[in-house]
């Protein structure tokens, strides 16, 4: 079979098109440029790479974006004020905070201090609640990357059996929930799989649609995937690789090589769902902008 590349880049780009449209048009009124914040604790590359990656993005569509960086030994107490100022900041429209934290700082607590006014990320209990209840609101950005992906190649939903490995609150969880609501992307028979499923490559032989956040180099290979399945790969890693000049190369949670061959779409590492966790929250910012103008 010979697959279709989903690619994260061709339809984070058309959307970014269409928000760097709508900034234009807004300035063209005399109206404001969306703000959005982002806020880094401490030294991780991977971390740094995204949130600069973010930056970037902002400017790219012509929002103001702010880079607040701490200290690896910032205090718990010391971001909650830091995120008090933000919510209280009248130009900012959102805000994320990058995860992972440092271990001494409890990520629920930081989570549910974000106003869930400003929460692009769409972490916040009472964004996933809305979501849960098909209220507007935000999505997480993650799974609404994948939505659009999916909505761009038109694959068909309806009916379908989509499994989901993983069930972190960012991915995996609310995943599953927007598959199985009634609408497009949606409609889909749901099965959540995580770490304690049995007999998982007898489930996912069963997927149609297969979105795959494990956090496992590789783990997903050809003899997990039905023949004509759609298979998403959410995972990044960083692995070493002395022929790049950066001296690593990124690969997800599917081994894509042994994996294509089998499918009707499949998204690649990198260049597939990263990108679009990227365009997400630049939506949800001009959505936030949007409800505040
Ligand atoms: P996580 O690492 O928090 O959790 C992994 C999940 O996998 C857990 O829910 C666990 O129950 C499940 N799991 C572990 N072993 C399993 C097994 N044998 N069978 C079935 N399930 C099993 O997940 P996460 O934060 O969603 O991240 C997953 C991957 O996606 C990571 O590689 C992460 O870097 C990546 N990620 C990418 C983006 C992006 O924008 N592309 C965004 C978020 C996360």
């Amino acid at each position: 079979m010979n697959p279709t590349i989903v690619s994260g880049i061709e339809v984070s780009n058309k959307i970014k098109e269409e928000i760097a449209a709508q900034v234009k048009l807004n300035s063209a009124k005399g109206m404001k440029t969306p703000h959005l914040a982002a806020v880094l604790v401490g030294n991780d590359g991977a971390s740094k790479t995204y949130v600069n990656a973010k930056v970037k993005a902002c400017e790219a569509v012509g929002f103001k974006s702010t880079l607040v960086k701490l200290d690896e030994n910032t205090t718990e107490e010391k971001l909650l004020e830091e995120i008090r100022k933000l919510n209280n900041d009248t130009d900012l429209d959102g805000f994320i905070v990058q995860l992972p934290l440092p271990k001494h700082i409890n990520e629920q607590k930081i989570t549910q201090a974000i106003s869930p006014l400003k929460d692009v990320d769409g972490f916040h209990p009472e964004t996933l609640g809305k979501m849960l209840l098909d209220l507007p609101s935000f999505l997480p950005a993650t799974p609404m990357g994948i939505l659009e992906m999916l909505k761009h190649y038109n694959i068909p939903t309806e009916g379908k059996h989509c499994v989901v490995i993983g069930r972190s609150h960012i991915v995996g969880s609310p995943m599953s929930v927007l598959m199985a609501r009634n609408s497009y992307p949606g409609n889909c028979t749901v099965t959540l799989t995580h770490s304690r499923t049995k007999n998982l490559q007898e489930i996912t032989l069963q997927a149609d649609i297969l979105i795959v956040a494990i956090g496992k180099p590789e783990f997903v290979t050809a003899n997990m995937v039905k023949d004509g399945a759609t298979v998403i790969d959410v995972g990044i890693h960083r692995i070493d690789d002395a022929s790049k000049k950066s001296g690593f190369r990124l690969i997800g949670d599917v081994k894509f090589n042994e994996v294509a061959p089998k499918c009707a779409f499949i998204s690649p590492v990198p260049g597939g769902v990263g990108p679009m966790t990227i365009a997400s929250l630049l939506k949800n910012t001009l959505l936030a902008y949007t409800h505040k103008y």
